[in-house]
C-alpha cells in the first residue's frame, strides 16, 4: 500500500495563517500608537550566489505574506569580515529588527563562526548561535534551526507520536543532522545519528521508526533502507542533470513500503521558510517580554 503522504505545502500554510492572524492582532491592539513597532527581520547577503538570492527573495516575499517588516541587505562579495560585522553590531542594537539572517554559504574570506556568533543570540532566527546551539542541547528554551524544527512540527502536526520511537538520522551538519537529534532526543525519541563513515547503513536505517535523510545525495535511501510502516522525513535538495529539483530518498520506491512520507519539492523544504517567520515572531515575543520587565 502506497504511503501517506506529508504534505509541507499543507502544513506550512496553516503555520502562517496562524502567524498572519497573530501579526494582525498584535497590530491592531496597538493601532493607536504611531510609534508601534511591527516584528521585523533582516536579511542579509554577501556576494551573487544565485541559489542565495532565490531563497533571499522568498524569505522577503514570505515576511510580507505574514506582516513581518523585512529589511534586505545585499553586500558585495568583496565586503571584508569587519564591515559585515559592524552592520551585524548596528542590526543588534537596532530597535525595528528582531531577527537577524546572514544568508549562508559566505564567500571564502569571511568566517561563517565569527559571523554567526556576532549576532545577538536573542536576535538569532536561524537558531545557529553557540548559545542557542548549547541552550538546545541542554532541552531549554531557545531559538532553533528552522529546518530541524520544521521536521519535528511536520511529524507532530502530522498526528505521528515521537516519544519512545527509533529515530535514525543520516548525515550530521550543524545546520541539519545535529540539532535535529537533540530536537529528538527533547521530544524522547531514541536517537542513532548516522554519517559518511557509519558501517552497515542500510541495516541500522531498517532499525527505524522514524528515518531522516539529510545527506545531499539524490536517491540515495532505496526501499531496502526502509521498514515496513516507517516515517520517512526527506530533508535533501538536489538539483538533477534534468534540471528537476529531487530528495535524498528515492521516492517512487521508497512510497510503497513507507507508512508516511514527505515529498521533495512540496516537502520540509516549505517548512524551512515558515519556520523562519516563527522564529522571528518568538524572538519578537522574547525582546518585547524583556523590555516590559525593564
Ligand atoms: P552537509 O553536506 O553539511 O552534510 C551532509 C551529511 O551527510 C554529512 O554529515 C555526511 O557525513 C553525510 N553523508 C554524506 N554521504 C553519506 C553517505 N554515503 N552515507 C551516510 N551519510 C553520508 O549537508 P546539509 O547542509 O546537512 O544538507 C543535507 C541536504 O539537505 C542537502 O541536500 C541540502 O540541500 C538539504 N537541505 C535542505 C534544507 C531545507 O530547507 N529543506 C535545509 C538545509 C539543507
Amino acid at each position: 500500500m502506497s504511503a501517506n503522504i506529508i504534505s509541507g505545502k499543507e502544513i506550512s500554510a496553516k503555520i502562517r495563517e496562524r502567524i498572519k492572524y497573530e501579526i494582525d492582532e498584535i497590530m491592531s491592539a496597538n493601532s493607536d500608537n504611531p510609534n508601534f513597532i511591527r516584528p521585523g527581520l533582516a536579511v542579509i547577503l554577501v556576494g551573487e550566489d544565485p541559489g542565495s538570492a532565490i531563497y533571499v527573495r522568498n524569505k522577503k516575499r514570505i515576511c510580507e505574506e505574514v506582516g513581518i517588516r523585512s529589511f534586505g541587505y545585499v553586500l558585495d562579495a568583496t565586503t571584508s569580515e569587519a564591515d559585515l560585522l559592524d552592520l551585524i553590531d548596528q542590526l543588534n542594537h537596532d530597535d525595528r529588527v528582531h531577527g537577524i539572517l546572514c544568508q549562508m554559504p559566505l564567500p571564502k574570506h569571511l568566517d561563517e563562526f565569527a559571523v554567526i556568533s556576532a549576532i545577538s543570540p536573542v536576535k538569532d532566527v536561524d537558531g545557529f548561535h553557540p548559545i542557542n546551539k548549547g541552550l538546545l542541547s541542554m532541552g531549554k528554551e531557545c531559538l532553533v534551526p528552522c529546518t530541524p524544527l520544521g521536521c519535528v512540527e511536520m511529524l507532530k502536526l502530522s498526528g505521528i507520536d515521537i516519544s519512545g520511537k527509533h529515530c535514525v538520522i543520516i548525515g550530521r551538519s550543524n545546520i541539519v543532522g545535529k540539532p535535529l537529534s537533540a530536537l529528538m532526543l527533547n521530544e524522547n525519541a531514541t536517537v542513532t545519528i548516522t554519517h559518511s563513515k557509519t558501517k552497515n547503513l542500510k541495516e541500522i536505517c531498517r532499525q527505524a521508526d522514524i528515518l531522516v535523510a539529510a545527506i545531499g545525495k539524490s536517491g540515495f535511501v532505496t526501499g531496502e533502507f526502509v521498514k515496513e510502516g516507517a516515517v520517512v522525513i526527506d530533508v535533501g535538495i538536489n538539483r538533477d542533470p534534468d534540471n528537476k529539483v529531487r530528495g535524498d530518498v528515492l521516492f517512487e520506491e521508497v512510497v510503497e513500503i513507507a507508512g508516511s512520507i514527505t515529498p521533495v519539492p512540496g516537502g520540509v523544504g516549505l517548512m524551512t521558510t515558515t519556520l523562519l517567520m516563527q522564529n522571528t515572531l518568538q524572538a519578537y515575543h522574547n525582546i518585547i517580554s524583556k523590555e516590559a520587565d525593564l
